[in-house]
C-alpha cells in the first residue's frame, strides 16, 4: 500500500513539472503555415527553416481562383498557427468559408493573417468595379509573387510575423530572412541579365496570372485570350485579338498549367507565334522545386 502511495506520489511530482510544458512548448513546437499557394508555403519554409511546418492548400496544376473549402483542408486551418494567402480576391471562392471554421488567431487584423496584396503594390487595380462583368480580379491583379522584388516584401513582413507567434525564434526568423533577401537580390541581378533580351517582347496570356513577370522584365503585355479574368476564350473576343495583332504579332502565347490549351493552341496555329506553358509556381514543372528554380525555369522557357 505505502509502495503504492510511494508510486502514486512520485509519479505524480515526475509528471508535474511537464504539466507545465504546454506554455513553453510554443517555443520547441513548430509553427503550422496554412499558405493558399505554393508560393507562399515555399517563402514560409525559406524564412523559416525547420521551425516551420509549411502546407499549401492549393497545387500547381490547380486554378488558385476555384478549388474547393474541402473538409481536409478545414481541418488543416483549425490547426494552422498563421495564413499566409495572395489575397485581393484570388482566394474569395474558398477562404472566407475556411476562415470560419479557423482560430480567432488566424482572423484578419491578428499576426497569423497575413495577406501579400495587402503589401505590394498591385497591378490593373481597375478604376471602376462591375461585377456584373464577371471580372475576378476587382481589386487589381493578385498574382503578385511573378515580381520576385514581392517575395522579399512579403518575406521580410512573414519573418515578423513568425517573430511574434514564436518569440523563441525570433533571431533565427531574422537571420533566415535576411539569408533569403541576399540570395534573391543576388538572383534577381542575373535573372534581370539572362532576361535582358525580353525586354520589349509582346506577350499573349490566357489569363492575366504574368502581369507582374511581364512589368518586371519589361516585356510587354498585348493581350489576353481570356476576354476579362475569369471569362472563358469567345470566337469574337480572338477573332478581335487576332484582328487587333496583324500588323504587330506576339512573339509568345503563355498559360498556366491548369489553364486549358485549347484557346492557346488555336491562336499559336493561327499566328504561327509559339504557345509556352510556364510553371507560374512551384511544382508547375519537374525544374521547378523553389522559389530559385521557378524563375531560373521560367526565364529559360521565355528565352
Ligand atoms: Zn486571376
Amino acid at each position: 500500500m505505502n509502495i503504492l502511495r510511494f508510486a502514486v506520489i512520485t509519479a505524480f511530482f515526475a509528471v508535474l513539472p511537464f504539466s507545465h510544458i504546454p506554455a513553453f512548448a510554443a517555443s520547441y513546437q513548430k509553427v503550422k503555415v496554412f499558405a493558399c499557394e505554393p508560393e507562399w508555403a515555399a517563402l514560409a519554409q525559406e524564412i523559416g527553416g525547420d521551425k516551420v511546418e509549411a502546407f499549401s492548400a492549393t497545387s500547381a496544376t490547380q486554378n488558385p481562383h476555384y478549388i474547393r473549402a474541402r473538409p481536409s483542408l478545414i481541418s488543416k486551418v483549425r490547426k494552422a498557427d498563421l495564413l499566409i494567402c495572395s489575397g485581393a480576391s484570388l482566394e474569395v471562392g474558398w477562404l472566407p468559408v475556411l476562415l470560419k471554421k479557423a482560430s480567432s488567431d488566424l482572423q484578419p487584423g491578428s499576426p497569423g493573417y497575413l495577406m501579400a496584396a495587402n503589401l505590394v503594390t498591385m497591378l490593373e487595380v481597375p478604376v471602376v468595379v462591375d461585377r456584373s462583368m464577371g471580372d475576378i480580379h476587382p481589386e487589381g491583379n493578385p498574382h503578385l509573387h511573378l515580381n520576385p522584388y514581392n517575395l522579399i516584401i512579403v518575406g521580410e513582413v512573414l519573418a515578423d510575423r513568425l517573430s511574434e507567434i514564436d518569440p523563441g525564434t525570433a533571431s533565427s526568423y531574422k537571420n533566415r530572412f535576411q539569408d533569403f533577401s541576399s540570395r534573391m537580390q543576388k538572383a534577381i541581378s542575373r535573372w534581370e541579365s539572362e532576361a535582358a533580351e525580353l525586354k520589349g517582347k509582346q506577350v499573349v496570356v490566357h489569363h492575366k496570372s504574368f502581369s507582374y513577370l511581364i512589368d518586371w522584365l519589361g516585356m510587354k503585355g498585348v493581350g489576353a485570350l481570356e476576354p476579362k479574368p475569369g471569362i472563358p476564350p469567345t470566337a469574337s473576343h480572338l477573332k478581335n485579338l487576332l484582328q487587333q495583332l496583324r500588323n504587330s504579332p506576339a512573339d509568345v502565347i503563355i498559360r498556366t498549367p491548369y489553364d486549358p490549351a485549347g484557346a492557346s493552341e488555336w491562336f499559336s496555329e493561327k499566328t504561327g507565334t509559339r504557345a509556352v506553358v510556364l510553371p507560374y509556381t512551384i511544382g508547375g514543372d519537374s525544374k521547378s522545386g523553389d522559389l530559385f528554380a521557378l524563375f531560373d525555369r521560367i526565364i529559360a522557357l521565355l528565352k
